[in-house]
């Protein structure tokens, strides 16, 4: 029988047997899991105020499996083709989880991403918002969205500016009557994270959103000081990624 999941084999990290695997990303979540609740409770907050998404992009199905099987329920991905090939049959065996899109959507992708996605964090432009509202309505599902907000305004980044988030948050919300529900943001990698993580919450306190995607393997726990209610997680749990082949 052929591997359920082709890129599985290009895998960066030895192959392990499933219980090693299922037990290294097991005790990985715990650890991740540990720290988040110590960040919140450090910052005056609640724990389950946070939730944890793990990133499993460019990583095998057995992978996400394993966290499954340790209980965990709410992943993100990158790109619509590889979601759609790693988890409908995932879901079709363990119906509650959550699936959330991270990565830049293209506007011929939109319909896909309604399909399959539950929260789709990336919404940055007025193409892809209309293409987004147009498919709800064709398509009768309602995935939650985030403004991607570009808040080290880098050219090679997706996102809105700082400055033009509050009219685009209006124009998805008020205008097309998008279900946005909070904000997104990737820092510059080679800058302090938390200017920019003080920036998105303060730019979801002005638009009255109160989810903020923010914080990665390497400061995740500077994000929930700073109020993240979603922490994006991948290398802490999966270990090191395979290198992308486009
Ligand atoms: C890959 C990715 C992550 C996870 O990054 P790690 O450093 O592996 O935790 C989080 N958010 C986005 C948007 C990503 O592309």
């Amino acid at each position: 029988m052929p591997d359920l999941e082709p890129s599985s084999q290009a895998d960066a990290t030895p192959r392990l047997g499933a219980d090693t695997l299922a037990a290294d990303v097991g005790a990985n979540l715990a650890a991740v899991r540990d720290r988040i609740a110590a960040a919140a409770r450090a910052a005056g907050r609640e724990p389950a105020s946070v939730t944890l998404v793990a990133i499993s992009k460019t990583h095998g199905v057995e992978r996400a499996r394993a966290a499954l099987d340790a209980g965990h329920r709410v992943f993100g991905e990158n790109r619509v083709q590889e979601a759609q090939r790693k988890w409908p049959p995932l879901r079709a065996a363990v119906p509650d989880l959550e699936l959330r899109l991270n990565g830049p959507l293209q506007t011929n992708k939109a319909a896909d991403a309604v399909a399959l996605f539950d929260v789709i964090e990336t919404v940055d432009r007025p193409k892809l918002a209309a293409a987004l509202a147009r498919e709800m309505d064709r398509q009768g599902r309602r995935p939650a969205c985030l403004i991607q907000v570009n808040t080290g305004e880098e050219p090679q980044k997706a996102g809105v500016t700082p400055d033009a988030a509050d009219a685009f948050v209006a124009h998805c919300r008020d205008g097309l009557g998008l279900p946005i529900v909070g904000l997104m943001c990737i820092p510059p990698a080679d800058e302090e994270p938390s200017p920019h993580f003080a920036l998105l919450r303060e730019i979801g306190r002005r638009t009255g959103l109160s989810v903020l995607s923010m914080g990665m393997s390497g400061d995740y726990e500077v994000a929930v000081a700073l109020g993240a209610t979603h922490v994006r997680v991948g290398t802490a749990i999966f270990g090191a990624r395979p290198p992308l082949v486009h």
